[in-house]
């Protein structure tokens, strides 16, 4: 839900204060906390309540004490008013007073703050109140197929700032949620559905659908219903199908927006625990130096990867530092980590299709995919001469690479692979480092020239310029 802004709703602000030096703080530090704010001032509950007539405030904050009454009497007098029944007010005193424990429910206070805290706390309480009050944010399926229901209900759940799209039969409405199962462009945070719906399917078939053909769990995809208000035993039916919650017709919309509310905070949260899941998944199987995958991938998806190949080519490569050890005495350690950052990064443009691992400190396996000899050993060589040419610090490097065609070993599991590929890069070691050795099985392994009529007729690779080694 990164894409969706969330809007400041409280910018029309009444301020009242019978301190012109407070009135003036106050509403600075509302002007500077809330965005687009437009802050009237006041002195007494008259002069307030004039204003509140003649026009609308999406905030009102009060000091306890007033010249003619006090801010908890103000209160209960805004609440007459039809137009503010519902607005936020916010009473400022002084002290902690018991008689706002006791009377300020009634009253209908929203909140209060203790002007005892300082004006930077009020700051913060500013800010902070603005956000618990901010647009709701969310993309809603509505299911109505009353037209005049829904020409009352749409308008409510746009002001509060909900994107919604409305359909008129369940039948549409299921098919847009499959479709967002299969991976279409649509995203439902929540579905609101009137249980009483024309043609085959009702609202609980379409409940029914979600939860048990679809498998939308009960946060991955809230579900309000609405059902007529006698309807108890509909209602209980509908919370065993697995509902969230319901609204009985006919909608009182503050009732109706606080369950959204609710219902969207489930929401938010669980799509938060699934990217905060993803990001940890894909930190928990990568190399932090290098950027590639680390052992565990290959522990864990490995035999995954060589199952995939198995109707497919398949290359399984070690590729090793030579005289790493050196490098690391000669031009110290973070040299040596520069070298192998470069190396990850070379694996990546290099092979975009490929799978690089981080095997051991300066050891990489490489997972090359759907390549015919010709080409995997051409790729290999490549790789070979491009890191002898680089010279990264002024330092010559290369490599020693051990391969194996997994194609021809359809019984091999992926770590008998690499052992047989670890054995050709013993063999590239001995003799003489900076080449190619491939395993052709347990007993042959042959230098990559042996291999040359192979690659002869290789095709041209074209070369990425690549940028950080
Ligand atoms: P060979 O050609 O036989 O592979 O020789 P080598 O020196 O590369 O091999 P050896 O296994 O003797 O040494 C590997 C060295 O790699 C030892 C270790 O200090 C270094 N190394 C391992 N992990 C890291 C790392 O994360 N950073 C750095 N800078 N060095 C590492
Ligand atoms: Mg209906
Ligand atoms: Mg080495
Ligand atoms: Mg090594």
């Amino acid at each position: 839900m990164n894409h969706k802004e969330s809007h400041s709703i409280t910018n029309r602000i009444l301020m009242v204060d019978r301190s012109a030096v407070s009135r003036e703080l106050l509403a600075r530090m509302m002007r500077t906390g809330i965005k687009n704010a437009e802050v009237l001032t006041c002195k007494t509950g008259a002069e307030a309540l004039a204003l509140i007539h003649e026009s609308h405030f999406d905030l009102i904050a009060t000091a306890l004490m007033l010249p003619d009454m006090d801010g908890l009497d103000l209160c209960q007098q805004i609440r007459q008013f039809k137009s503010h029944r519902y607005t936020p007010v916010v009473v400022i005193s002084g002290d902690a007073d018991t008689r706002l424990l006791k009377e300020g429910y009634a009253a209908g206070v929203t909140d209060y703050f203790d002007k005892s805290q300082g004006y930077p706390a009020f700051s913060k309480f500013i800010s902070e109140f603005d956000q618990r009050n901010q647009w709701l944010v969310g993309h809603l399926l509505y299911v109505e197929d009353s037209k005049t229901a829904a020409a009352l209900t749409i308008p409510v759940l746009e002001k509060n700032g909900l994107q919604v799209t409305h359909v008129t039969s369940a039948e549409e409405a299921y098919n847009l949620l499959n479709g967002m199962r299969q991976g279409s462009d649509n995203n439902f945070d929540l579905v609101v559905s009137d249980f009483y719906l024309e043609f085959d399917m009702t609202g609980g078939d379409l409940l029914h659908a979600i939860r048990a053909r679809m498998h939308y769990s009960r946060q991955e995809l809230p579900v309000l219903m609405i059902t007529g208000s006698d309807d108890t035993d509909t209602q209980v039916e509908l919370f065993h199908a697995g509902a969230n919650d319901f609204i009985a017709k006919p909608i009182v919309d503050e009732i109706m927006m606080a369950r959204i509310r609710s219902l969207l905070l489930i929401k938010h949260q669980y799509d938060t625990l699934q990217t905060q899941a993803k990001d940890m998944e894909k930190i928990s199987v990568t190399d932090t130096l290098t950027g590639v995958f680390n052992r565990r991938f290959l522990m864990d998806n490995g035999e995954e990867l060589r199952q995939d190949a198995q109707n497919q080519p398949m290359w399984v490569t070690i590729i090793d530092i030579d005289h790493f050890k050196q490098i690391n005495d000669t031009q110290g350690h973070l040299i040596g980590d520069h070298v192998l950052v470069g190396l990850g990064k070379l694996f990546k443009n290099l092979f975009p299709e490929a799978t690089p691992i981080r095997f051991g400190g300066e050891e990489f396996v490489l997972l090359f995919p759907k390549y015919e000899p010709k080409e995997a050993l051409a790729r290999l060589e490549r790789l070979r001469a491009m890191v002898e040419g680089l010279n990264p610090f002024k330092i010559p490097i290369t490599i020693s690479i051990g391969a194996i065609d997994a194609s021809n070993h359809p019984q091999k599991s992926l770590n008998e692979l690499i052992k047989l590929a670890d054995l050709a890069l013993y063999g590239a070691k001995e003799n003489g480092r900076n080449r190619i050795y491939i395993a052709l099985d347990d007993e042959h392994i042959i230098p990559i020239e042996e291999a040359a009529p192979l690659i002869i007729d290789a095709p041209q690779i074209p070369l990425r310029q690549i940028k950080g080694v």
